[in-house]
C-alpha cells in the first residue's frame, strides 16, 4: 500500500502544453507572455484585476508591507494562529509583531480582542499599529466584514494572508479581495502550484505597477541602471507561470475535490463521540478546505500527538495544527493579545489527508485507521 500525504502537488495535464510553449518561445525568464496570462487567469477568476505574480507567498507579504511603508519603529498587528510566513515580514522589514489570538468560530484572527489590542498598543506607545495580518487558515475565512470595519475606525490598513484559501469567499466575495492587500500562495502543498510562487492582490493598477517596481529590483525609467529605492527579486519565472496557467485549467476541479474529501470525512465521523471535524459555521462562509482538520476532545482515549504517531505507523501522513506564533521561541519578545484558543487547538487538533488527487479508497483508509486507533467504544 502507497503512503497517504497531507497535501501533494497534482498536475492537471494542461501544464506541459503551456511549459512547451514557453521553452519553444525561449520565455524562460522572470518575465513573459505566461506570467501576464497566468495574472490574467487569476484576476478573471478572483474578479479583481490587478494581480502581480510573485516567487513566493512570503515575498507577497513581505511587498505588501512595503509598499505600506512598514518601517522599523512600527507595530503590526498579526494572527497568532498561522504559519511563520504570515510574520516574518513583519521583522524582514525591522517593525514589530504583536500577535492577537483567535476566535472560536472559524479559529482566525478574534476581532474584538484585536479592537482592544489596537487600543492597548495606542495607550502603551502613543500610536496605533502600522497595519493588520488576517489569515484565512486551512481555508477557513477570517470575519473579514468586522475586521476591516474595526480597522477602519482606526486607519489601518489589513493585509490578508490568502495563501492557504485560494478559491474560499465569505457571503460570495472571493478571500484576498478584502483587505487593502491580498497575498496567495503557489508552493506545491497549496490548493494550485506553480513549484512555489505567490501573488500580491492590489486595489489599483497603480499599486500593482509599483508592486512589480520593487519586484524587479527598483529600477529607475532610464537608459542606465538607477536606484532610489531598495529593490527585490521577487518576480514569478515565466515558466513557473506556465505550470500556473495549466492549474488554473483545474483550479475549479481541485477546490471541487478538496470539499468532497471534507464532505466524506465530515460523514464519516458525524457521530463519533471524540471527534469534530471543522465546519463552515454558518452558511456565509465557503471554506475551500485546503486541509480538513480535526478536534479531540478531553474524553478521547488518544491525544492528537498519539492519534498522529499511530497513523504514521500505517503509512499516513497527519500534522498537529499549528502551533501559535506567540509561543514561538523566534517571537518571544512580541507582544500578545490572547485568549487561550490558539493554543488549546494547538493541542487538540489534526490535519488530515487532503490533496485533491486522493481516491476515495485512500480516504477511506484514513477514516479506518482513525476508527481502529481512536474507536467509538
Ligand atoms: C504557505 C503559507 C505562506 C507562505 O507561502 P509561500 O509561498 O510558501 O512563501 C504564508 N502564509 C500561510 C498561512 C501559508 O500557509
Amino acid at each position: 500500500m502507497n503512503d497517504i500525504k497531507l497535501s501533494l502537488p497534482h498536475a492537471g495535464g494542461h501544464e506541459k502544453k503551456y511549459i512547451d510553449e514557453a521553452l519553444a518561445d525561449n520565455w524562460i525568464v522572470p518575465l513573459g507572455p505566461h506570467v501576464n496570462l497566468f495574472e490574467k487567469k487569476l484576476g478573471d477568476y478572483l474578479d479583481s484585476p490587478f494581480i502581480v505574480a510573485l516567487s513566493a507567498g512570503t515575498a507577497a507579504i513581505h511587498l505588501a508591507l512595503v509598499m505600506l511603508g512598514i518601517k522599523p519603529g512600527d507595530e503590526v498587528i498579526c494572527q497568532s494562529f498561522t504559519f511563520s510566513a504570515s510574520a516574518n515580514p513583519i521583522l524582514y522589514q525591522g517593525a514589530t509583531p504583536v500577535f492577537v489570538d483567535s476566535e472560536p468560530t472559524t479559529w482566525n484572527i478574534d476581532p474584538e480582542l484585536m479592537r482592544s489590542a489596537i487600543i492597548d498598543r495606542h495607550a502603551k506607545t502613543g500610536r496605533y499599529p502600522a497595519a493588520i495580518i488576517a489569515v484565512h487558515l486551512y481555508g477557513m475565512p477570517a470575519q473579514m466584514n468586522r475586521i476591516i470595519e474595526i480597522a477602519a475606525e482606526f486607519g489601518i490598513p489589513v493585509v490578508e494572508d490568502a495563501a492557504e484559501a485560494l478559491g474560499s469567499t465569505l457571503g460570495g466575495k472571493f478571500c484576498g479581495t478584502f483587505g487593502r492587500y491580498g497575498t496567495l500562495s503557489f508552493n506545491g502543498n497549496k490548493i494550485i502550484t506553480t513549484s512555489g510562487g505567490g501573488a500580491l492582490i492590489c486595489p489599483t493598477s497603480e499599486d500593482a505597477g509599483r508592486v512589480l517596481f520593487y519586484a524587479t529590483q527598483a529600477r529607475e525609467n532610464r537608459p542606465y541602471y538607477y536606484h532610489e529605492h531598495v529593490g527585490y527579486n521577487y518576480r514569478l519565472s515565466n515558466v513557473s507561470a506556465a505550470i500556473g496557467c495549466g492549474q488554473m485549467d483545474v483550479l475549479e476541479e481541485h477546490l471541487a475535490r478538496r470539499r468532497r474529501i471534507h464532505d466524506i470525512y465530515s460523514e464519516a465521523f458525524a457521530s463519533h463521540p471524540y471527534i469534530r471535524v471543522k465546519q463552515n459555521p454558518s452558511a456565509e462562509f465557503n471554506s475551500n478546505f485546503w486541509l480538513t482538520t480535526i478536534t479531540l476532545s478531553n474524553a478521547s482515549p488518544v491525544t492528537a500527538d498519539q492519534l498522529r504517531i499511530a497513523l504514521a505507523e500505517r503509512g499516513i501522513e497527519t500534522r498537529l495544527l499549528w502551533r501559535p506564533m506567540h509561543i514561538q521561541p523566534v517571537f518571544a519578545d512580541a507582544a500578545a493579545y490572547t485568549n487561550g484558543i490558539s493554543e488549546d487547538l494547538f493541542s487538540r487538533g489534526l490535519c488530515l489527508p487532503s490533496g485533491s488527487s486522493l481516491t476515495d479508497d485512500e480516504v477511506n483508509r484514513v477514516i479506518i485507521a482513525i476508527n481502529e486507533i481512536c474507536p467509538e467504544k
